[in-house]
C-alpha cells in the first residue's frame, strides 16, 4: 500500500528512521491551518507540528528556539560530539566524582531506575559492546566480533559501576573504562524538551517527533485526536500496521527491522543483550510504549526489545505499562498489547 494512497489524513508515522509526517497531502478535504518546523538532530530528523496559526514573527523565533534547545540536548548527551558532557565523562578514566548538569543527572537517574527494574537487560553502560558490533559513533565494517573481543568489551559493562550522588550533582565511575551510551533514551528526552518549550509558549495543540519518538498534546489541525501509524515491522517496505488515536501522550518504538546488518542470513540488530554481549535474537519485531514522558517511553521500548515478548509482557504487566509487542509468527505479525495500552488508545485498523 503506497503512502500517498492512504485514505486517512493527519497520520503521523511512528518509525525509527523515516519521516513520518504527518499531514498527508492531497487526501480528502484540505487541512486546517498548522505550522510545521523540521530539521536535523541526533543523526536523524525532527518535526514539530502546531495546530492553528500564529504570527510569522513568532514562528521564526520558535524555529531558532527549538534548534537551540536540541543543540543543548546534544551538547550534553551526544557521543558523536567530542566535547559533549557525555564524551568528556567517557574519556575521563579517573574514579573521582565529577560534577554534571542537572539534565545529565536526571536522564541518568531514569536510565538507572529502568536498569534496576529490568535487572540489567536495559543498561546504558553497554556502549563498548554496541561500538564493537559497529553500531556506535565510529564507522566499522559489518562483521561478527570473536568471543575474546566480546569478553573484553563486556569488562566495563554494568550499571552498578556508576555511582550517583544526586544531592551533590556528581557522579563517578567504579571502573575506569566505563562508557555511557544514551542513544536509547536521548531522543525521547529531546522530544520532552521541545514539548516543554512549546508549553512555555502557551501552545496546547502540538506534535513533536524526533526519529520516530513522539509526543502529542491536544488536537491535530482538524480538531481531532492525533493519529499515529504504527509501522509494520518490515525491512523492505514501509506500510502501516495499525493506526492509534491518542492525545496528551508520548509514544516510542524500538524495532529490529531498521538498524541491523545481515551475515549468512542471520540478522544482527543494534539491540544488545548485556548478559551475552550479542545482539538479541528472538521473534519480537517491534515494541511501542505509551507514557506521559517520551524519555521513559523511549528507554522502556529499548528495554523490552532486549527482554523479548514473554519476559517483557510480564514485566510490563507488573509495572502497569502501556505496551504493544509485535511478534513475528512465521510470516505474520501477532499483536500482544497490555490492557493499559488497549485502554489508552482509540484504535483504528485500516
Ligand atoms: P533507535 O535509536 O533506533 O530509536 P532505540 O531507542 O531502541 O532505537 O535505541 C537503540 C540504541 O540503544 C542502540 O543503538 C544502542 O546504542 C543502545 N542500546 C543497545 N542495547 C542496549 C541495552 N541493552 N541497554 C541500553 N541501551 C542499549
Ligand atoms: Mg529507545
Amino acid at each position: 500500500m503506497s503512502l500517498n494512497k492512504q485514505p486517512v489524513k493527519n497520520i503521523s508515522f511512528l518509525t525509527g528512521f523515516f519521516i513520518l509526517i504527518v499531514l498527508l497531502a492531497g487526501c480528502e478535504s484540505p487541512s486546517s491551518p498548522y505550522v510545521l518546523y523540521k530539521g536535523q538532530t541526533m543523526g536523524t530528523s525532527y518535526h514539530v507540528t502546531i495546530s492553528g496559526d500564529f504570527s510569522s514573527a513568532n514562528r521564526g523565533t520558535l524555529q531558532v528556539e527549538i534548534d537551540e534547545r536540541l543543540r543543548s540536548v546534544n551538547q550534553s548527551f551526544s557521543t558523536y560530539i567530542k566535547q559533549s558532557e557525555i564524551s568528556e565523562f567517557n574519556r575521563y578514566q579517573g574514579l573521582d566524582a565529577q560534577k554534571k548538569s542537572k539534565a545529565f543527572m536526571y536522564l541518568l537517574e531514569e536510565a538507572l531506575r529502568i536498569s534496576k527494574i529490568t535487572q540489567g537487560a536495559y543498561d546504558i553502560t553497554v556502549g563498548p559492546v554496541v561500538n564493537l558490533w559497529g553500531f556506535g559513533p565510529d564507522f566499522k565494517a559489518d562483521d561478527i566480533p570473536n568471543e575474546a573481543e566480546i569478553k573484553a568489551a563486556l569488562q566495563s559493562v554494568g550499571y552498578q559501576n556508576i555511582h550517583l550522588d544526586v544531592e551533590a550533582q556528581q557522579l563517578s565511575k567504579r571502573e575506569p573504562q566505563l562508557y555511557l551510551d544514551f542513544s536509547s533514551i536521548a531522543k525521547g528526552y529531546g522530544v520532552d524538551q521541545v514539548a516543554e518549550l512549546l508549553e512555555s509558549k502557551g501552545h496546547v495543540n502540538y506534535m513533536v517527533e524526533i526519529g520516530g519518538e513522539m509526543r502529542v498534546k491536544g488536537v491535530n489541525p482538524d480538531g481531532n485526536d492525533w493519529r499515529i501509524a504504527v509501522e509494520k515491522p518490515d525491512t523492505s517496505v514501509r506500510s502501516i500496521h495499525k493506526i492509534i488515536n491518542v492525545s496528551n501522550m508520548a509514544i516510542a518504538t524500538s524495532g529490529d527491522y531498521r538498524n541491523f546488518f545481515e551475515i549468512g542470513g542471520v540478522k544482527f540488530s543494534h539491540t544488545i543483550d548485556p548478559l551475552t554481549g550479542r545482539p538479541v535474537q528472538h521473534n519480537l519485531a517491534s515494541v511501542t510504549v505509551l507514557d506521559k514522558s517520551c524519555m521513559t517511553a523511549d528507554a522502556w521500548a529499548t528495554a523490552f526489545m532486549v527482554l523479548g515478548s514473554k519476559k517483557g509482557y510480564d514485566l510490563a504487566m507488573e509495572n502497569n505499562l502501556a505496551v504493544l509487542f509485535l511478534v513475528q509468527d512465521g510470516d505474520s505479525i501477532r499483536n500482544l498489547a497490555t490492557p493499559r495500552f488497549q485502554a489508552m488508545i482509540k484504535e483504528r485498523i485500516l
